[in-house]
């Protein structure tokens, strides 16, 4: 039977500690709430006073249970009020020696059975755990930001926490309702071990100028369905946390894609450390605001379209292929005719020349613009560059070679761009527009010009395997499975973190399972086929569950019924 604790206490009231102290006295806990100075105490019962203040104009709250919230915690600057403590938050700043400092401070001041819990996100709460006298009752409370808002806490035990007392901290996450994932003592936990991987990539992606920072932020909201883009959520994190627990998962998994990209650093040395900072990865019109300004990098409306060629007419040549390439173009039929572009459409067996094609091929060699679904074969290109009019702007849509390949095969390779549609499922939420080596900047700016005329977000994307959304979700999908494969967590676990810890729509095991196994399996090895980027080699598991036929949903199985969960 878990304690029922009811008297806790919370040492370091800043962005997380307030939140903490919050969340406890929410759930009606007697809270101590401890910072260095007056100061910082006052900025900290700002913080919370503000936040549930929020909560009352938003209708979520009572005044008189805010009243109750607020009088439940006691603020102090002095650590022996904790003498009483049932258990204990630590949220001090993200360094070895201050956190070891506070705890056996703790130590001394707390009844030998008092719980001490760590908020850290990337140190070891093993090497935490024994600068203590009772490395037993040290634990891992892993609140996420904003913690009254954010569902997730993960409880980490090390080899040497009491059963216990991770009973007893479970049983008190779920009384403060949230969804507790108890998981060993790794870097970067779960949540973390999986999103800073790929917001290091975004960053590299940006210092690599593949894509704009805007772009790469655009495609990761609407083609994947996040709550933010990596970019501006660095800014939000603080570009110093980012680097801390890069370089924490990096010194324990020595996988380069871990290790702090050089921009991180920079920006981290000049002092631009995000939104708190003022200035990040974009500028802001205050601290503390998430109102963008316009800088140097922030591009002007329009810009991609100018030199657009003409469009009056759209060819579709739909080559029978994959279903999801042919949904989404079907999805971009209606948008084109209701933008008052008469469209032709031609069907096509794979293999066969325009004399096998059926529908108004006239049509087809008279169009402005022809976009090709459902095959990545060149020789198609080589086909329609001998039929379609000169000045006419040929569109692929397949992403599974670059686009150059079919430029080079059409015979006219100024006029090829690609037009990734991104996004799991068929619905259209944005288009990566892909000038190839050889495409004359005009063609694409024809196709920006033709998504905006559709209503379809556009982001100028780089030739490369996986453009943008699939280059940066696939490779953090394939982190999740070899974390299962590590056993280091239950697929329903890293599901719940994601969602819970970090607002993604959905957890990687049902996307997978959503995706296809197979799909995924084959945009993994061409991403690793590009660079040979050890860290991007499809993870065994996944190989095994395709060979075996769990291919997911669609299959009946996948991740969610199979046996690797
Ligand atoms: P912060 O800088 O906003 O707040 C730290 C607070 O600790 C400050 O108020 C500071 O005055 C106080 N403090 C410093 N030394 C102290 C001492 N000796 N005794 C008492 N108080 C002291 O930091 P934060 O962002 O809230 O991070 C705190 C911890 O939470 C870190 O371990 C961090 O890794 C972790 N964390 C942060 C986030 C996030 O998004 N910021 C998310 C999850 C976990």
């Amino acid at each position: 039977m878990a304690r029922e604790l009811s008297e806790v206490g919370v040492v370091g009231l800043g962005t997380m500690g307030a939140g903490i102290a919050e969340v406890f006295a929410r759930a009606g806990l007697s809270v101590t709430a401890v910072d260095v100075d007056d100061a910082a105490v006052q900025r900290g019962r700002g913080h919370v006073e503000k936040s549930t203040g929020r909560a009352v104009s938003r209708g979520r709250l009572d005044p008189a249970d805010r009243d109750a919230i607020v009088s439940r915690i006691r603020f102090t600057t002095s650590m022996d009020d904790l003498a009483q403590a049932e258990l204990v938050v630590e949220a001090v700043p993200e360094r070895v020696d201050l956190k070891a400092a506070v705890l056996s401070a703790l130590d001394r001041i707390c009844p030998p059975d008092t719980i001490l819990a760590t908020n850290t996100s990337s140190l070891s709460v093993t090497e935490l755990s024994v600068t203590t006298g009772r490395p037993g009752k040290v634990i891992g409370m892993h609140f996420f930001n904003p913690a009254p808002v954010m569902k997730l806490v993960e409880v980490v035990r090390t080899v040497g926490t009491e059963p216990a007392v991770v009973e007893d901290v479970e049983a008190l996450a779920a009384r403060l309702g949230k969804v507790g994932v108890t998981i060993g003592d790794r870097a970067g936990f779960i949540a973390n071990a999986l999103l800073f991987g790929y917001l290091n990539h975004a960053v590299a992606m940006v210092e690599d100028r593949y894509a704009s920072r805007e772009d790469v932020d655009a495609a990761m909201r609407l083609g994947a369905g996040l709550p933010m883009g990596p970019l501006a959520l660095l800014d939000l994190i603080g570009l110093d946390t980012a680097h801390q627990i890069l370089g924490t998962m990096y010194r324990q998994s020595r996988n380069r894609l871990h290790a702090p990209s050089p921009l991180i650093e920079q920006l981290v040395t000049a002092g631009l450390l995000g939104r708190k900072a003022g200035r990040g990865f974009y500028t802001y019109a205050d601290r503390h605001s998430a109102e963008v300004v316009a800088d140097a990098q922030t591009p002007v409306a329009g810009a991609a379209a100018a030199g657009a060629r003409p469009v009056r007419s759209v060819g579709v040549l739909a080559v029978a292929g994959p279903k999801a390439d042919a949904d989404r173009l079907d999805a971009l039929v209606p948008a084109a005719a209701s933008a008052g572009l008469p469209v032709a459409r031609v069907l096509a067996e794979p293999g066969t020349g325009p004399e096998g094609w059926t529908g108004p091929v006239a049509g087809l060699a008279n169009a402005d613009l022809v976009l090709v679904a459902g095959t990545d074969d060149p020789a198609v290109f080589a086909a329609l560059g001998g039929l379609v009019q000169d000045g006419a702007v040929l569109a692929a849509t397949s992403s599974g070679r670059p686009v150059v390949e079919h430029a080079a095969a059409s015979g006219r390779p100024a006029d090829v761009v690609g037009l990734h549609l991104a996004g799991p499922g068929s619905a259209l939420r944005v288009a990566e527009v892909v000038a190839g080596l050889l495409t004359d900047p005009g063609a694409a700016a024809t196709v920006h010009a033709f998504c905006a005329r559709v209503e379809l977000p556009a982001v100028t994307a780089p030739d490369r395997a996986g453009r943008i959304v699939d280059a940066l979700l696939f490779p953090y999908l394939n982190d999740a499975v070899r974390m299962l494969e590590a056993r280091y967590a239950t697929a329903d676990d890293i599901d719940a973190a994601m969602v819970s810890g970090c607002g993604y729509p959905m957890g990687p095991f049902e996307l997978l399972d959503l995706v296809g196994l197979d799909v995924a399996l084959a945009v993994e090895r061409q991403l690793y086929a590009e660079v040979r980027e050890p860290g991007l080699a499809p993870a065994p598991l996944l190989e095994h569950l395709v060979t075996a036929g769990h291919l997911g949903r669609r299959a009946g199985r996948g991740f969610r019924d199979s046996r690797a969960r």
